[in-house]
Order: structure tokens, then C-alpha cells, then sequence
């Protein structure tokens, strides 16, 4: 892959103020999975529980037990301080209002909320009952959230008023649906309950505060998530206890979570990084964690790091590319001295977002790379390591990459291929829920097959390429959209880029752009050969696109993915395909 940005060297190890956890270049020798399995606390029983790593284990420790686990800001400005015993004791109760109701191990709940604190604690009451959580996104509407319940056959919905008027016509139809838990955070709603419905502080008030976790062994199955969305239909895929050992370690060596961090992830639980790195990385680390209700807004984001002292932050491409949308004099309002450590996952990280992240806030963007699937961080740009900005890095330890050819064989350095992982990464998913086919349609010739195009340099450092769908072929040449995209961010007047591959009769498919601009950019023939003719002075005029389209804004799930199979159906006039990710206009 050819960037036109160099790689950013890191200080020597020696000049951090604080010692990354991971040298990458030389603390791998003899890597086993075993010590970091040693490094938890695991279950009286022998088990392991997600909840007790994450929660009860710091809780139960007189050092750590007053230590703050969470600092929640409500959408209105309010502010809740939950220690871990605090976290401990909520989750307790919630897990016996869930066996009061018959909850057993493997039982499906499911979670439709705004990020409130009892979420939070809902949540780990669900691991702790033996059951598996099901977060779902707050802003969908009735139909994503039947589909997924209805898939999973989930037991009971754990949702908050306005949310549960959303999805009441829904009820109906999920049969396998025992009990719905309302959660009327601050008595924000006027409104009474359905009388079908439970209250969420009623129960609360009347459970015991004391519960001992079941003996959930690694193999259970703990937390499942749909995936985005931006390829087809979502899937449900499926974790189990023993996740959380790479969810742990990764916290540690991909976020170098220390101690004394304040951590912040923007990302929503119901997407799997706001489960694995918004609740079981950082807490599992001890570490302190940010929680923020409200939304995006630019000035606002960058207050809340100033305010509260962020150290630690883990944000997306497209939530960066907002901000560098809302202009570089912004920024300058605000002091981003606390900020150590700043990391990136979700969909490629252009160079440009990178470079930006070190001129614009003190800090590169570490860009990493996982899926649904993987559970956790496979790939990784580390504290420790130089950055090579467009490149997410490389594997982390005890886990193997590869890219292969189209007989899953393979390739050597700097060649495109499927991106692959060896099975057995203590995080892997345990399968679809009801798509086993599917599910073993991903394995091929003992690897994992990822869906993603990218190659691998000399040195080991990994660079996306682009979706295996979204490979474009044009006159004989393989384009990654990727690549285009970032050359085209690196105009000042484009804000995002969608590319996709239009069928054409001679060069069988061309490269066509989609573009949004910045603010203070209009659309015009003049402006629109300028980026042309931008483009084409960065990259082989062959592969450059060939046709710009300028629209107000790129279709995206609502996890903030760039959706190009819709640009392409919108451009082929083809049916749509799966919309229900989609975010509203
Ligand atoms: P679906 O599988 O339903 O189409 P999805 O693949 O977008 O949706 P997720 O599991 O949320 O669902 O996203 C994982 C995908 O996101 C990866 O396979 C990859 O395509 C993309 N991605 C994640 N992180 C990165 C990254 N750092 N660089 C490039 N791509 C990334
Ligand atoms: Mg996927």
C-alpha cells in the first residue's frame, strides 16, 4: 500500500513518562497465554465470570473496593460516582431480581438503554446470573429490535419508558419473551407502567444486596452481539466467558491502561466495543471510566477530556473525522494536557486522521483492528512501537495473522489477500446464533476467514485494503477503497469519502467517488475537477476515480460505518438490501 505519510516515531521507552506495558519488539519471547490467565482472579469453583474479573474481584479487595469504577454525566449535566463495591453491590441485586424470575444459565436477556448507570449494572447482574446479555442500541426502532430478539429468544428486555413505548407493538410477536424490566432512571418519565411491565427500582428495592456468582465455566457462553450491519443482515455472534482473558490483556497492551488512567470510550454498549472495551477491558484493569450519556458534539467532546482529565481515549474513524470537519481553531479553546494515550477501531483510520491527531491534539491516533467476531483487539499500533499512519498495526501477542490467497494459502509480504486468523485466540466468537452454516462457511483450510482484504508489509505491520465485497477491479487493477478514500480526505475541502466500483462495459468496473464536504466548501464543476485532478497527483491516475458525485452526507450504520453497499445500490438503482443499521438522515 503506498502512503504518502511517513511513519511517526515513538520516544524510547526510557522517556515515557509512564512505561508502556508492552515493548512490542522485545518482551514477546516465549509468549503463553497461560500467564495472563494466571494474572486473573478466577472463581472459587474453578470457573471464570466475566463480572467477578471485571467488578467483584476489585471489589472484594479492601485496595481497590472505594476506587472509582465509573463517573457517569447524564445528557442534562448530572453526575453519579460508582465505586466498585458500589458496582458489585447493584449488580448483586440485579442478579437476584433475575433469578427471582426464573433466570437460568445460558437464558438470553436483553438490554434496550440509553447509556444510564443501570445499564451498567443490569448488565453485569446478567453475567452473574449465568445468563448472556444482549445489548442492543438505543436508537433503533421496533423492527431491529424484534429481529434480534426474536432470533435469540430472548427471556426478558431490561429498557426504560420512552424506549419501551417505541417497541410496544413488537411485544407481541416474541413469544419466548417472559418479562419486561423498565428502568425509570430519576423518575425522568411522568408516565405509569404498562401494567404488564416490571419496575426496575421496585425489584431493586425489594432484592438482597449479597449474591454469589454462579460457577460459569470458561466455555459458557456470556455476551451476544449483532454485528454492523454494513456488509448484509446482521449476525448474532456469540462469546463465552473465556473472553475475557484477551479482553484483559489487550486492555493492557493494545490501550496501555495503567492504574491511575481515566479512560473514555466513546463507543455505545450496544456495539461489541462498547461491551468488550467500554465495560469488561478497562474494569477488569482496574481503571477508571468515563461514562458520557449525550451524543457527538464537537466542542463538547473536547470539554469533556479537558474536564474530567482524560488520559486514556478510544474513539472511531468516523467520530474523528467529525472532528477534523469541525476545523482546527476549535481544538485550540481547549487543554488536552491530561490525554497520554489516544486509539482508533471501527473502520480504517486514514493517514490524514492520524497525522491530524498529533498536530491537532498533542497525539497520534493508534489505530487498531477487530471485529464482532474476534471478541476482542487482534491488531494493533502499540505504545511502544513507531506508527505507520494508514496501517493498523501489528498482531497481538500469542495471536497469528495471515493473508491468503483465493486457495486460502498464504501470500508473501506487500500482496493483497483475505485477511485470516489461526482459530483458538482465547476471544473468538462461539458461532451465529442459529447460522451454522454460515458459521463454518468462515473456516477455511484451519484458518479464520475475516471477509477483509489487506496485506502485510516486511516488518509485520498489517494494512487494510478494504471489504473482500468492496474491492474494486478496474481494468485489470485490484483498488482497495481504502486508498482512494484517504487520498481524497487529504483534499481541504472534502470531509468523507465513500468509493465504490460501478460496472462498466469496458473496464469492467470504474472508480466512483462519493464526497462530502467541509463546512465553507459548495459543490461546483470547478471544485469538483480540482479534487480530480488532487487526487490523481497522489496515486496512478488508472486507479484515481474516474467520476465524483458530491452529496451531503455518506450512508452509514448507526456504529458509523461508510454502508458502500448502499451507494453502489443506490447508483445501480438495486434493491437496498438489510437497512435496519442504517443511521437516520
Ligand atoms: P457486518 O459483518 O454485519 O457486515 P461489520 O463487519 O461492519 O458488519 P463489525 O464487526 O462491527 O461489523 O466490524 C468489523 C469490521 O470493521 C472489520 O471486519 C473491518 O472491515 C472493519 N474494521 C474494524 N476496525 C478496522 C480498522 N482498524 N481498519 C480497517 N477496518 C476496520
Ligand atoms: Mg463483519
Amino acid at each position: 500500500m503506498s502512503t504518502s505519510f511517513s511513519p511517526i516515531p515513538k520516544p524510547p521507552i526510557d522517556k515515557f513518562e509512564v512505561t508502556p506495558n508492552l515493548n512490542y519488539d522485545t518482551d514477546l519471547d516465549g509468549f503463553d497465554w497461560q500467564t495472563i490467565m494466571d494474572e486473573l482472579d478466577w472463581l472459587p469453583g474453578g470457573g471464570l465470570n466475566k463480572a467477578h474479573e471485571a467488578i467483584d474481584r476489585h471489589a472484594l479487595n479492601p485496595e481497590t473496593a472505594n476506587k472509582l469504577a465509573m463517573i457517569w454525566e447524564g445528557k442534562n449535566g448530572e453526575r453519579e460516582d460508582y465505586t466498585f463495591a458500589d458496582m458489585k453491590e447493584q449488580s448483586d441485586k440485579f442478579a437476584n431480581v433475575l433469578k427471582s424470575l426464573g433466570i437460568e444459565l445460558g437464558d438470553r436477556v436483553f438490554i434496550f438503554m440509553e447509556r444510564v448507570p443501570e445499564l451498567y449494572f443490569a448488565f453485569f447482574g446478567i453475567l452473574k446470573a449465568g445468563a448472556v446479555a444482549g445489548p442492543l442500541f438505543s436508537a433503533f426502532g421496533p423492527d431491529p429490535v424484534k429481529d434480534r430478539m426474536e432470533d435469540a429468544g430472548a427471556k426478558i428486555l431490561v429498557t426504560q419508558p420512552d424506549l419501551r413505548r417505541k417497541v410496544t407493538e413488537i411485544i407481541p410477536h416474541l413469544p419466548e419473551l417472559q418479562h419486561i424490566i423498565v428502568v425509570n432512571k430519576d423518575n425522568r418519565d411522568p408516565e405509569p407502567l404498562d401494567a404488564q411491565d416490571l419496575s426496575y427500582e421496585v425489584e431493586m428495592a425489594k432484592a438482597s444486596a449479597e449474591f454469589q456468582i454462579t460457577n460459569t465455566s470458561q466455555n459458557d457462553y456470556s455476551i451476544m452481539h449483532y454485528t454492523s450491519g454494513t456488509t448484509g443482515k446482521p449476525k448474532g455472534a456469540i462469546h463465552r466467558h473465556h473472553a475475557v482473558i484477551q479482553q484483559y490483556s489487550t486492555g493492557k497492551w493494545a490501550l496501555d491502561f495503567h492504574p491511575d488512567d481515566l479512560y473514555w470510550c466513546t463507543a455505545d454498549p450496544g456495539w461489541v466495543t462498547g461491551t468488550s472495551y467500554g465495560m469488561i477491558a478497562p474494569w477488569t484493569n482496574g481503571v477508571t471510566q468515563l461514562i458520557y450519556e449525550g451524543g457527538f458534539r464537537a466542542s463538547y467532546w473536547y470539554e469533556l477530556i479537558q474536564k474530567y482529565k482524560v488520559t486514556v481515549w478510544y474513539t472511531a474513524p468516523t467520530a474523528i473525522r467529525m472532528l477534523m470537519k469541525a476545523g482546527d481553531e476549535l481544538p485550540k479553546k481547549y487543554d488536552f494536557s491530561s490525554l497520554r494515550f489516544a486509539a482508533s477501531v471501527g473502520e480504517p483510520l486514514n493517514p490524514e486522521a492520524v497525522v491530524w491527531g498529533k498536530d491537532v491534539l498533542g497525539h497520534v491516533f493508534h489505530d487498531n483492528w477487530w471485529q464482532t467476531e474476534t471478541g476482542a483487539i487482534l491488531c494493533a499500533n502499540y505504545a511502544s512501537s513507531e506508527i505507520r499512519p494508514g496501517s493498523m498495526g501489528r498482531p497481538i501477542p500469542g495471536v497469528e495473522l495471515a493473508i491468503l490467497d483465493e486457495d486460502f494459502k498464504p501470500v508473501g509480504p506487500g500482496q493483497d489477500g483475505n485477511l485470516a486468523v489461526r482459530p483458538g485466540w482465547p476471544s473468538m466468537f462461539q458461532h451465529y446464533w442459529q447460522k451454522t452454516d454460515m458459521y463454518n462457511s468462515r473456516f477455511k483450510r484451519g484458518w479464520y476467514i475475516t471477509g477483509d482484504t489487506a496485506n502485510v508489509d516486511k516488518d509485520g505491520y498489517f494494512w487494510f485494503v478494504g471489504r473482500a465485497d468492496d474491492v474494486i477491479n478496474t481494468a485489470g487493477h485490484l483498488v482497495g477503497p481504502f486508498e482512494v478514500e484517504s487520498a481524497l480526505i487529504e483534499h481541504e475541502a472534502v470531509a468523507e469519502a465513500g468509493v465504490i466500483g460501478k460496472p462498466d462495459p469496458i473496464a469492467m468496473e470504474l472508480v466512483k467517488a462519493f464526497v462530502s464536504l467541509k463546512e465553507g466548501f459548495e459543490p461546483s464543476e470547478k471544485l469538483r475537477r480540482d479534487i480530480m485532478r488532487f487526487v490523481r497527483s497522489k496515486m496512478a491516475a488508472a486507479v484515481a476515480p474516474r467520476e465524483i458525485e458530491f452529496i451531503d452526507s455518506l450512508p452509514k450504520t448507526r456504529s458509523g460505518k461508510i454502508m458502500r453497499r448502499l451507494l453502489k445500490a443506490r447508483e445501480l438503482g438495486l434493491p437496498e438490501g438489510d437497512t435496519s443499521t442504517l443511521e437516520d438522515d
